[in-house]
């Protein structure tokens, strides 16, 4: 399996390497490959919903006397239905990430982000029983597309309220980073949670992969959440950290640049403390 994981990620690499060099048969033969590979899951993906979908319809049919049975079905057809459509749009939009069309770049306060952030994700918080905290304020901007950074802190909040159990606490942190010379804002979110395996660790990254396909489905993922993160964060010229022991719970640091114009006045605020 191991082994069948690399391979996988050396194709992926390779998409890049044939993005810009793309000629030589071998590199030709991973991309296919890939997009084989992506082709079948998609198609796996879309299937299993759209299967449930038309089940839940025929037994609607049958059981049209019966209100309760039709008010269940009903229930399970949008709920499946709503599946499809957010894969389709993560799937949207994670083309255009790879295809590197960032429209609205612009100046983005990060406190303000973390604060709508943590906002979206306190009724999944609320009813799991969770407690989400955060740290002080920063005064720092980033550059860039303000509801792609939000939905990449988003999807990281609800994993991370996904994967941790009731009475279990979420913390959002923020702090500048210098990482390889250059100044970046590195917001990370921390939980208690089941953490992941080291083997898994690389693997949860990849498009449709999961450790556990049931709990992954029961709360609605599509197995592209990470992906997107991923991508995003590559997009803003960042990128994703991981920590995670299992057990004892996971980090996913996301770092971004700060914006050039707040580079002295981090510096001077930083003095200044
Ligand atoms: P999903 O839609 O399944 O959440 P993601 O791409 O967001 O897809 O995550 C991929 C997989 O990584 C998840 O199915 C889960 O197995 C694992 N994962 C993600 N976040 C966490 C976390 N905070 N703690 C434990 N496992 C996680």
């Amino acid at each position: 399996e191991n082994v069948r994981c690399n391979a996988r990620l050396a194709i992926f690499e390779g998409v890049r390497y044939a993005l810009i060099f793309g000629d030589d048969d071998s590199t030709n033969q991973r991309v296919e490959a890939t997009r084989r590979d992506f082709a079948a899951n998609v198609s796996h993906e879309l299937k299993t919903p759209l299967g449930a979908i038309s089940l839940m319809a025929e037994a609607m049919l049958e059981s049209r006397d019966d209100p309760e049975a039709v008010d269940h079905f009903g229930r399970r057809v949008l709920k499946e239905a709503t599946r499809m459509g957010s894969l389709v749009n993560e799937l949207i939009g994670l083309s255009r990430l790879q295809e590197g069309r960032i429209p609205d770049f612009a100046q983005v306060d990060v406190d303000p982000l973390i604060d709508d952030a943590l906002a979206a994700a306190s009724v999944s918080a609320e009813v799991a029983e969770i407690s989400l905290i955060t740290d002080d304020p920063i005064g720092l901007h980033v550059q860039g597309d303000r509801t792609l950074l939000l939905t990449a802190l988003s999807n990281l909040l609800v994993n991370a309220i996904n994967h941790s159990s009731a009475g279990d606490v979420v913390s959002v942190s923020r702090k500048v980073s210098k990482v390889d010379d250059v100044d970046m804002v590195c917001i990370a979110v921390t939980d208690r949670g089941i953490g992941i395996a080291p083997a898994d660790q690389q693997r949860v990254f990849e498009r449709f992969f999961r450790v556990d396909k049931a709990r992954s489905r029961a709360t609605g993922g599509t197995g592209l959440g990470l992906a997107i993160v991923k991508h995003v964060a590559a997009s803003h010229g960042g990128h994703i950290g991981l920590w995670s022991r299992p057990g004892t719970g996971s980090t996913f640091s996301l770092y971004i640049p700060i914006d050039p114009s707040d580079s002295d006045t981090g510096s001077a605020n930083t003095e200044e403390l």
